[in-house]
């Protein structure tokens, strides 16, 4: 990678100039998502893009790199730019939670084994499609139970008119002139020290040995075409807000008969009015008692997800208890387990109480002694210690 084709570490993660640290993190996450090596084995593009993300966010997340960037361009974060040499190394960072402990250094020495910058990949080697990434939105009960939902996905599919050749129709690619199809030339060339013969990519069919003469007019030649379609995916039971799917081979097909990339959907999970979701799999629902429920002791109805549970709230509640329904939460995913569902109760004080309620519980109260509570005889019995 000539340091002069190097694309602007902006445009590289996809974020403009006024991006927060946080935003610049989020980038990162996401293109370092897409091209982790992990997921495209022996594919240079994907290697290239990585250490690509890699370099502008070693940049950008550093403030003094960064302003020099914003001041002097890669002249200003790199000694080497513009003197043809590689770029300079990854140095270390934290708070990449992809899933691999150590620094980017030993992540791309383990992958890369070190300066591999001038490999030019096959014209007519198999290269795998493109990664995507959807958003979906789904409602609470849907994410907690699985469903089925239909997602647009915009993608590079072989085009059907030219059956992927990129020739029109009824034509075909031919034999390269320029290289009889061997997709170099050997070029002299004269220098004061005598002349040299090179070998070259041929520059007419760019190495692929192959040409074509009347291009396929959906395509334009490529043998690739832009599609939007819709896909209807299977959403796994325990899904959760912020999760990202990865569903094999749904993304852009892939180039002279490589795989499909993957689709990556994020996750979105819209808020329910009385479930919450915490720990992942657990529900929390927050239930009204009446102080004589509390008091007394009540078989109240709970809702859940599976529908309305009854549970008998015992004698003598606390407000602020909370109860756990073992079993009752988000299963999760194909395991057959599942969490729990959790209920807090809290007890109501009613308000507007007419002058005989009012009378009512006076009396009521009088009639209570420190030995009908736990906490307000000791309470009573410490102040009056600390005052003596
Ligand atoms: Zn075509
Ligand atoms: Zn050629």
């Amino acid at each position: 990678m000539a340091n002069e084709n190097k694309r602007d570490y902006y445009e590289v993660l996809g974020i403009d100039k006024s991006a927060s640290q946080d935003d610049i993190k989020k980038a990162f996450r996401k293109q370092a998502r897409l091209y982790h090596p992990d997921l495209h084995p022996d594919d240079k593009e994907a290697e290239a893009k990585f250490k690509e993300v890699n370099e502008a966010y070693e940049v950008l997340s550093d403030a003094d790199k960064k302003a020099k960037y914003d001041q002097f361009g890669f002249a200003g974060v790199d000694p080497n730019y513009g003197a043809g040499a590689g770029a300079g190394g990854f140095g270390g960072f934290s708070g990449f939670s992809g899933g691999f402990g150590g620094g980017v250094d030993d992540i791309l020495n383990a992958f890369f084994g070190g300066g591999s910058s001038s490999r030019r990949a096959d014209p007519n080697a198999p290269r795998r499609g493109e990664d995507i990434e959807s958003t979906i939105t789904l409602d609470f009960m849907d994410a907690c139970k699985g469903c089925q939902t239909t997602v647009q996905v915009n993608r590079m599919e072989h085009c059907k008119e030219c059956g992927g050749t990129g020739a029109a129709k009824g034509s075909s690619r031919k034999t390269c002139p320029d290289c009889n199809g061997s997709g170099t030339v050997r070029m002299t060339q004269n220098t004061p020290f005598g002349s040299f013969a090179q070998t070259a990519r041929c520059s007419r069919c760019g190495g692929k040995g192959t040409i074509i003469d009347n291009p396929c007019p959906s395509c334009s030649g490529r043998g690739r075409v832009r599609n939007t379609i819709k896909k209807t995916i299977n959403i796994p039971a325990g899904v959760y807000d912020g999760m990202q799917l990865r569903i094999r081979n749904e993304g852009s097909q892939g180039i002279n008969g490589g795989p499909a990339g993957d689709l990556y959907l994020s996750v979105r999970v819209r808020k329910d009015p009385i479930f919450e979701r915490r720990d992942t799999y657990d529900i929390w629902t927050e239930i009204p008692l009446t102080y004589a429920q509390a008091t007394l002791g009540a078989r109240i109805e709970v809702p859940t997800i599976d529908g309305k549970q009854e549970y008998d709230v015992p004698e003598g509640t606390q407000t602020g208890t909370v109860f756990r329904m073992r079993g009752k939460g988000v299963r999760k995913g194909n395991s057959g387990e599942r969490g729990d569902h959790y209920v807090k109760v809290n007890v109501e004080i009613p308000k507007g109480l007419t002058k005989e309620q009012k009378e009512l519980l006076r009396k009521f109260d009088e009639s209570l002694e420190n030995k009908n509570y736990k906490k307000r005889g000791t309470f009573f019995d410490k102040l009056k210690e600390k005052f003596k």
